[in-house]
């Protein structure tokens, strides 16, 4: 057993979180119920107290009497307007690149069959299996569709994908290379500049998955050269369940992209109803129907709260949380089994720390029940999610004391 006991952590927690700039906004998210500590954020962000408010309005105001002409007066336009300030805020990405719609899991088909079309001739695409289910069977999906085939690569366990790991599968007939930024269960960190040079050396694309990063580190997609990136918006930009996505196109492709679902919102003149289809120019050619007005009102607010508190903060903030987690798994939970599978460089990690013990299903069943709320990821995970603007080291305390006491009951 290491020398840190449970009142020590505490109290190291409540200096870290007494000197902590960005506590104060600790009490803008709703809080309440049974939760003692949310652990979760990189799931299910939560909501911000002025959502509901918001969402308020939008129902008495918004909708209630200006009905259908809301169209007119800025519905049409919100995905752009709202992709801008998600870019601006979030993705390091200039005006008239990012667009909201659909889910992830749609706009990553979309923007996987784009790929492939600007880079006719070309078959492959590189995808690795610690990706996201949705990412992978998409590209199974669109390989069995197409006739492309996949060059699946294995991260490794202590470095994650890297140039070196993709080296051997690039080649002239790469079209894509597709990756998350930040790992879902290990949590590993890409060196998104590095991976795009590589890729782009052999003339191919990069499809940034951005679901783990965004809102919690800085990204700078124009900087790196990215291609293209899809991302959530329920997880560190606390949209609430089933908010919609958004995608990024950069300026260089916009003129010559393509997207395989023609529908009429994502047309040149939607309301003239005219045959025969013509993509919008810019962004807007990669939406397909009616947007979702109402899912995007909360994440507004997580995006002007993301901007005043800063993403440089944000991060460090982040990596603070993350690294006082590891060293108290180190010092509490080494001893009871439990291995920690996340990067201990910090700059090799994004938000989430996940530990691994054979009994971690059961353990997060009983942490649930007391309202101490991480994520089982198999086979033997439990994610401890810590989005830096609703997490305090306290919870961090509480979270992992609650793991060393179930590993202390007596079988
Ligand atoms: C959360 C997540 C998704 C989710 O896709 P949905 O279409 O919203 O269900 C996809 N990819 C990654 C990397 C994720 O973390």
């Amino acid at each position: 057993m290491g020398t840190t006991s449970r009142s020590t952590a505490q109290n190291q927690a409540a200096d870290l979180d007494a000197a902590d700039s960005l506590r104060p906004h600790l009490d803008r998210f709703v809080t309440g119920g049974d939760v003692q500590a949310y652990l979760d954020g990189n799931s299910l962000g939560r909501p911000l107290r002025v959502t509901a408010e918001r969402m308020r309005a939008f129902v008495d105001e918004a909708w209630g009497t200006r009905l259908i002409r809301g169209w007119d007066e800025g519905w049409f336009d919100l995905p752009l307007r709202l992709g801008d300030r998600i870019g601006a805020v979030t993705l390091g990405a200039a005006a008239g690149q990012t667009v909201v719609a659909d889910s992830t899991t749609v706009l990553l088909y979309k923007l996987i069959r784009a790929a492939l079309a600007l880079r006719p001739g070309r078959t492959e695409i590189v995808v690795d299996r610690g990706n996201f289910p949705t990412d992978r069977y998409l590209a199974e999906g669109i390989a069995a569709e197409t006739g492309a085939t996949l060059r699946w690569i294995d991260p490794d366990h202590d470095a994650g994908v890297t140039v070196d790991l993709l080296a051997p599968v690039l080649g002239d007939q790469t079209a894509l290379v597709l990756l998350s930024h930040v790992a879902y269960r290990s949590g590993h960190l890409l060196d998104a500049a590095a991976i795009t040079d590589a890729a782009h050396a052999h003339g191919a694309l990069v499809l940034l998955d951005v679901c783990h990063s965004a809102g919690a580190l800085p990204i700078h997609l124009d900087k790196w050269g990215v291609d293209l990136a899809v991302g959530c918006t329920y997880k560190y930009l606390n949209g609430g369940p089933g908010s919609p996505a958004f995608a990024y196109v950069a300026h260089r492709h916009l003129a010559d992209i393509t997207q395989p679902i023609w529908g009429w919102m994502g047309a040149a003149a939607s309301f003239e109803m005219g045959q025969g289809y013509v993509a919008a120019q810019g962004v807007r050619r990669l939406l397909s129907g009616t947007p979702p007005v109402v899912a995007m009102q909360p994440m507004i607010d997580m995006l002007d709260l993301i901007d005043e508190a800063g993403v440089d903060a944000i991060r460090e903030k982040s990596t603070a949380l993350t690294g006082f987690a590891i060293a108290l798994v180190d010092e509490r939970l080494t001893d009871h089994g439990v291995t920690v599978a996340t990067p201990r460089d910090p700059d090799r990690r994004g938000g989430h720390v996940t530990i691994d013990h054979p009994e971690s299903q059961h353990i997060t069943a009983r942490l649930w029940e007391q309202g101490i709320i991480p994520d089982f990821r198999r086979p033997s995970g439990i994610r401890l999610g810590l989005s830096p603007l609703s997490t305090s080291f306290t919870d961090v305390v509480t979270g992992v004391e609650a793991i060393v006491a179930e590993l202390e009951k007596p079988a």
